[in-house]
């Protein structure tokens, strides 16, 4: 027996849970599964969630729940970014007076989970393969766990797989990318948070890119190097080598992992700048990273996905409701933040303007422009 499902969400991060409970909130009689490759048993990257974030989680009905977790205040960020001298940005002038440094498995295990109690089916370990055409607005999805496959029936599927877009990209649609921006990212363990770090994130710029840093729940550092995919290679970034003579060159982010080792090897991961040339299709809609990516200079790429799962999970609900128009709202919502995030975006790399010879900041005099 095929089981069968409302709503289909491939993906279990921030996006995808936040899709679930706004229906499990707002649709409560609808059937709704999760399909989730992991068993969030490794490592994801993103550890600021921005205070913005906590009015959606108060809207999704968490709140409460959250402030159980084991995550860290947040504080604001410093950053010495157009000159050396550090600058200080406190969440203390914003509304919600701070953010969080997370331990990302944790965060999204729990939100997922948050789902799991208002009614969501979660299936872990099995990964999305592929998917047939609709016929009479059901659509079969093929799925794999433990290298069998089997399929389940959909009326309608949110595609929330981030930056793989996985079904998107079967349905043949395809990515504007802005930027090669990758990161070299590397986690320190202290026996105890060192007294040298604040509750704050550090951006730092260097000549090859820009660093950031943060202390973390478990008292866990994480520190990354964000430069092009092309400079990344040249400098040999993914050689803990290179990345750790690299550090010492910097002039703050060192001193928050002097005497410290890395707990694991160097991780690489494109953090470049996307969005996705079809965003809502018959009978589905993409999320999070799937639609679109930002810069973690931003760092709102958590509540980006997840206020864009709400957003869906409402023009779906109207949509079952008869009013159609939600979908096409919705697509215009998310091309129009990404156009306002680009402008941004640009502003601020422009303000860098201390090292003339660089290729990293060089590329970024300009307006960013799709370079695919
Ligand atoms: C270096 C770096 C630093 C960042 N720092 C920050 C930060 O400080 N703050 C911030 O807000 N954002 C940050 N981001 C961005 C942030 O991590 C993402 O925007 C956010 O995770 C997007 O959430 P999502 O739910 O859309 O996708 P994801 O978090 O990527 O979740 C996708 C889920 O889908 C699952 N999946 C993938 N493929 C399949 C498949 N075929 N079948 C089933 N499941 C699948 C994955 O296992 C995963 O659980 C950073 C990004 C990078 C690259």
């Amino acid at each position: 027996m095929i089981e069968k499902y409302d709503v289909v969400i491939l993906g279990g991060g921030p996006a995808g849970s936040a899709a679930a409970l706004t229906l499990n909130n707002i649709q409560p009689e609808i059937s709704i599964a999760i399909i989730e490759a992991s068993h969030y048993e490794k490592w994801r990257v993103g550890e600021t969630l921005a205070p913005d974030a906590g009015k959606a989680l108060r809207s999704l009905g968490i709140w409460d729940s959250f402030l159980k977790t084991d995550q860290l205040p947040a504080l604001g960020t410093c950053a010495a970014w157009e000159n050396s001298i550090v600058r200080d940005n406190e969440f203390i002038f914003h509304t919600e007076g701070k953010g969080w440094h997370l331990n990302r498995v944790q965060f999204d295990k729990w939100m997922v989970n948050e789902a799991v109690k208002k009614g969501t089916t979660l299936l872990t370990d099995t990964r999305y393969v592929n998917h047939e055409k609709p016929v009479d607005k059901k659509r079969i999805i093929t799925l794999q766990k433990n290298g069998k496959r089997f399929q389940v029936e959909t009326s309608f599927v949110i595609d929330a797989t981030g930056r793989s877009s996985s079904f998107m990209k079967n349905e043949n649609g395809q990515k504007k990318v802005y930027d090669r921006l990758s990161g070299s990212i590397v986690f320190f363990k202290a026996n105890k948070a060192p007294s040298n770090i604040k509750a704050y994130t550090l951006v730092e710029t260097t000549e090859t890119g820009w660093w950031y840093s943060a202390l973390l729940p478990n008292d866990q550092i994480v520190v990354a190097h964000m430069t092009d995919a092309d400079i990344l290679k040249k400098e040999n970034l993914s050689d803990s080598t290179s990345f750790c003579n690299l550090l010492k060159q910097s002039l703050h982010t060192k001193h928050r992992v002097e005497e410290l080792n890395p707990i694991e090897p160097i991780k690489i991961l494109s953090a470049a700048s996307m969005i996705s040339n079809s965003i809502v299709g018959d009978g589905w809609i993409a999320i999070g990273d799937a639609a679109s990516t930002f810069d973690p200079l931003s760092s709102q790429g958590i509540f980006k996905g997840i206020r864009s799962g709400m957003f869906a999970a409402y023009a779906l609900s109207d949509s079952l409701n008869g009013d159609q128009s939600g979908f096409d709202k919705y697509e215009r919502y998310i091309q129009d933040e990404f156009k306002e995030y680009i402008a941004t975006q640009n502003k601020f790399y422009q303000m860098v303007q201390q090292w003339p010879q660089s290729e990293f900041w060089n590329r970024r005099q300009k307006e960013l422009q799709p370079v695919s």
